[in-house]
C-alpha cells in the first residue's frame, strides 16, 4: 500500500491529509492560512502543516508524494500558481510544486481546486460510474471541472474550465475576474446573497443557510426561484457544449434538495433540447470537504504512478 500526503488550499484554511492509494483517508487536520490577512504567505504555512501532520502520524512512513489541489489557476507542468481573481496577498507566483519537493524531497502534482473537486467525485463520489461529467461548485464564486472520457479537460496551460467566467449577462454586474456578467455573477452564493440584500428582510451580516431557513417569506422564496432559474440557464449552455452524463453540483447549498437541487434540475430537464436531458443526471456532490484533497490524490496518481491507483 502507498501512502500520500494530500493538501487542499482554500482562502481560508489549507487541509491536509494522509491517504492511501485507495483513496482511504487515514488522518486530516486543517490550518488556517488567512490569520494574519496573508502576511504569511500561504505557503509557508501548508508546509509547517505537512510537516505537524507527518509528525503526529507518529508512525515512519515513507510517503509516495505530495497531492495538492489550490485555489487560483494553477499551471499543471509548472506546479505554480499563475492567477488569482481575488486578493490574495503573497499567493500569486507561488511555485507550489518546487517549494514542497524542495522541503520534502518527494514528487509533488498541484491541480486548481475545482477540477481537483470533480476528480475527486469522479473516483469516490457520485460520478463514480461515468466518464462525462460538468463539476460545478457554488460557492462565494462557482468553480467547475470538466470530464471528458474520462480525461479532465486541461487546455494549453492546465488552466481550462472555468464555467464561473463565461460571460452570460452582457449588462450585468462587474465580476472580480474585470469582466461583466459572468456566470458567477448570477450563480454564486453571492449573487443571491445581493438579491435577498436588496429586499432589507435580514440584519446584516446573514449567509445562505439563513436564506433557506426563511423560504416561507414569499419575497425571499421568489429571489430563489429566480437565482436557481439563472443558474439553469447557464447550465444548460454549459451542457449543450460539453453533453455531459452527470452535472455533479457541490458547495454547501447543493444539501438543499427540495428548495435548490429538485427545482434547479426540473428547469434545467425543462431547456436543454431534449435528446441532451435523456439520461441526464444532475445530482450532489457527495465527498463533502473531502473532494478536493481526493481529487488532487487522483490526478497525482494518474500523472505520475499510473499503476499506484488499486481502485
Ligand atoms: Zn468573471
Amino acid at each position: 500500500m502507498r501512502y500520500y500526503v494530500a493538501v487542499d488550499i482554500g482562502g481560508t484554511e489549507a487541509k491536509l491529509g494522509i491517504i492511501d492509494s485507495r483513496g482511504k483517508i487515514h488522518s486530516k487536520m486543517s490550518v488556517a492560512v488567512s490569520f494574519d490577512q496573508y502576511e504569511t504567505p500561504i505557503i509557508d504555512t501548508v508546509i509547517k502543516g505537512v510537516e505537524q501532520l507527518i509528525e503526529i502520524q507518529g508512525v515512519k512512513r515513507n510517503y509516495s508524494g505530495i497531492a495538492v489541489s489550490a485555489a487560483g489557476q494553477i499551471d499543471v507542468t509548472l506546479g505554480k500558481v499563475i492567477g488569482t481573481n481575488g486578493h490574495i496577498k503573497n499567493y500569486e507566483g507561488t511555485n507550489i510544486k518546487q517549494r514542497l519537493e524542495e522541503k520534502f524531497g518527494i514528487p509533488v502534482t498541484v491541480i486548481n481546486d475545482a477540477n481537483a473537486m470533480v476528480l475527486g467525485e469522479c473516483w469516490k463520489g457520485s460520478a463514480k460510474s461515468f466518464t462525462h461529467v460538468l463539476g460545478v461548485t457554488i460557492g462565494t464564486g462557482v468553480g467547475g471541472g470538466v470530464v471528458i472520457d474520462g480525461h479532465l479537460l486541461q487546455g494549453h496551460r492546465g488552466i481550462a474550465g472555468e464555467i464561473g467566467h463565461f460571460p452570460i449577462n452582457y449588462d450585468g454586474t462587474l465580476c472580480s475576474c474585470g469582466n461583466i456578467g459572468c456566470f458567477e455573477t448570477v450563480a454564486s452564493m453571492n449573487a443571491l446573497i445581493e438579491r435577498v440584500k436588496k429586499l432589507q428582510v435580514f440584519p446584516m451580516p446573514f449567509n445562505g443557510r439563513d436564506i433557506f431557513n426563511h423560504l416561507v417569506v414569499d419575497e425571499i422564496a421568489n429571489e430563489v426561484d429566480q437565482w436557481i432559474a439563472d443558474m439553469s440557464a447557464g447550465l444548460v449552455g454549459l451542457i449543450h457544449i460539453f453533453n455531459p452524463q452527470i452535472v455533479v453540483i457541490g458547495g454547501g447549498v447543493s444539501y438543499q434538495k427540495t428548495h435548490f437541487l429538485d427545482p434547479l434540475r426540473n428547469k434545467v430537464l425543462e431547456k436543454v433540447m431534449p435528446c441532451f436531458g435523456e439520461q441526464l443526471v444532475i445530482e450532489a456532490a457527495t465527498c463533502g470537504n473531502d473532494a478536493g484533497m481526493l481529487g488532487a490524490l487522483y490526478h497525482f496518481i494518474s500523472q505520475m504512478d499510473s499503476k499506484g491507483r488499486d481502485q
